[in-house]
């Protein structure tokens, strides 16, 4: 189990693993997700209710102190909140649909490659590397083309009954911004 190896790094740097942390690496650990802290808190605490947002909140900053869970913001898709997963997973990318919130992660051969490139082209030595890409997912561009449309028509029934008739084949046609996001 992945856990257990957290579990002896943890006790070599001398760290105990209270029964707070443990329910939290665990939590962290086994949806696999990418939750942020006040719903970390909401499980931890269905687990056990004596637990409040404090020791929750403290126990993640040592989490993150100790190297244990690495801390994201997502492209703050939603706000300030920081996201939660362990060091565990191999290294990957995020990519995160700014209009539903979906988050991808991404594998690959390609990763590495970059970090190797980046390493040899400034003499660096990479200890973190993190990768995040916005955009739309698949379903959320279908739903933007039909709202664009809609929009649009939307728009020309606007001018015509501004103007009072109907759009022939040559109306003429209003200048429409360019749309950047
Ligand atoms: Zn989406
Ligand atoms: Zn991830």
């Amino acid at each position: 189990m992945a856990i257990d190896s957290i579990k002896v790094s943890l006790r070599e740097k001398g760290v105990r693993l209270t029964r707070q942390r443990q329910i939290l690496l665990e939590l962290i650990d086994q949806t696999g997700q990418h939750l942020d802290a006040e719903r970390l808190f909401q499980l931890a605490k269905e687990k056990d209710p004596k637990l409040n947002r404090v020791t929750v909140y403290r126990t993640l900053k040592m989490l993150k102190a100790g190297g244990m869970v690495d801390e994201l913001d997502l492209m703050h898709h939603e706000g300030d909140q920081h996201y939660y997963e362990t060091r565990l997973k191999q290294e990957h990318a995020h990519v995160i649909c700014l209009r539903c919130g979906k988050v991808e992660e991404f594998f690959g051969e390609p990763l590495q490659r970059l970090r190797k490139q980046i390493e040899s082209h400034f003499g660096f030595q990479i200890l973190l590397a993190r990768t995040e890409v916005g955009g739309y997912c698949a379903h959320c561009q279908s739903l933007r083309a039909l709202e664009l449309e809609r929009a649009r028509q939307h728009g020309l029934a606007d001018a015509v009954l501004a103007s009072g008739v109907a759009p022939g084949p040559g109306a003429p046609h209003r200048p429409r911004a360019k749309r950047t996001a």
